[in-house]
């Protein structure tokens, strides 16, 4: 067994279909994976089990890395937290009204830190990734859903997530465009950005005026080849994101904006999209970047291991 190492991290990211887990080596300018495991979720065996998974997971990753001491553990996951503590607006749904943290800081016996995974996402982008630097970042996962964090410099330069006053700052997801004719949306309100920005939105949309259903890929694809519903829905949603982040940028006004999540794949958010935010955001002059992930699907697990 090696001593103790103070640059250790346990980062675990709970995501719907996988959970992952590292043990990182912090302080260099890159991430040191010192291990790494993933495992499906047991989201359909219930919640206790999904609360015993997670914390062997954490003591196997652990013990993969040959660490005798569980180093410092941080675990991102969908959705937030209530007053009291339960967990609210995860696609897991049976972790729901359900005090995930406590009980998992209990089977583990040592303390965790939590955040949302876009908090993640964003972080580890920040730290090491497109929004290395940047004094005030915003990060986005067009995903699934739409989730947001906002990161700002800490101490010693460090990035560091904010939460906010009630744990929501950076939910653009659910910023609400159209109330009265958009798209219902699982929350309860219509037109929310992610009812026309996630990757299903956008499917689903291509589906209901074609008639074809296409990936989101296939969809790119066809935009670039002569497919004139699938060029006019592009369009139409690159105007969306302008619009909606112009929002994000006339309040916080980052240095950058990373996008990630399988619509962040689409070059037709970059080639356009900042132009479209340009459009709508009170300023003559856009210095806002506008840049690709860097990380790829690590971002999330390797955020969650910079949270303790
Ligand atoms: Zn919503």
């Amino acid at each position: 067994m090696a001593h103790a190492d103070p640059h250790l991290r346990v980062g675990v990211d709970l995501g719907g279909t996988k959970t992952e887990a590292v043990v990182v080596r912090l302080g260099g300018d890159a991430p040191e994976v010192v291990a790494r495991r993933r495992i499906p979720t047991a989201r359909d065996l219930g919640y206790e089990h999904i609360v015993l998974q997670t914390c062997a997971l954490v003591r196997d990753v652990a013990s993969d890395a040959g660490v005798a001491d569980l180093p410092p553990v941080g675990v991102g996951m969908p959705g937030s937290r209530t007053r009291d503590g339960r967990v609210k607006n995860s696609n897991t749904t049976c972790l729901n009204g359900m005090p995930f943290e406590a009980d998992v800081v209990r089977a583990l016996g040592r303390e965790v830190t939590f955040a949302n995974d876009a908090n993640c996402f964003a972080l580890a982008e920040a730290t090491w990734g497109a929004s290395r630097g940047a004094r005030v970042s915003f990060g986005v996962i067009l995903g699934t859903g739409v989730g947001g964090g906002v990161v700002l410099e800490g101490p010693a330069g460090r990035p560091r997530a904010w939460e906010g006053a009630q744990g929501i700052a950076g939910e653009w997801g659910h910023v609400t465009l159209e109330p009265r004719d958009g798209p219902p949306c699982y929350c309860g309100r219509r037109g929310c950005v992610e009812t026309y920005l996630s990757g299903p939105a956008i499917e689903r949309a291509y589906e209901e005026r074609s008639g074809a259903r296409l990936g989101l890929p296939e969809i790119a694809v066809a935009a670039t080849r002569g497919d004139d519903v699938a060029r006019a829905l592009l369009d139409e949603r690159v105007e969306v994101f302008g619009r909606a982040l112009a929002t994000v940028l006339d309040v916080l006004d980052p240095d950058v904006v990373v996008l990630g999540g399988g619509v962040s794949n689409l070059d037709v958010f970059y080639e356009r999209g900042a132009a479209a935010v340009a459009r709508w955001t009170f300023t003559d002059v856009l210095a806002t970047k506008i840049v690709k992930h860097a990380l790829g699907d690590s971002a999330g697990v390797l955020g969650a291991a910079l949270l303790p």
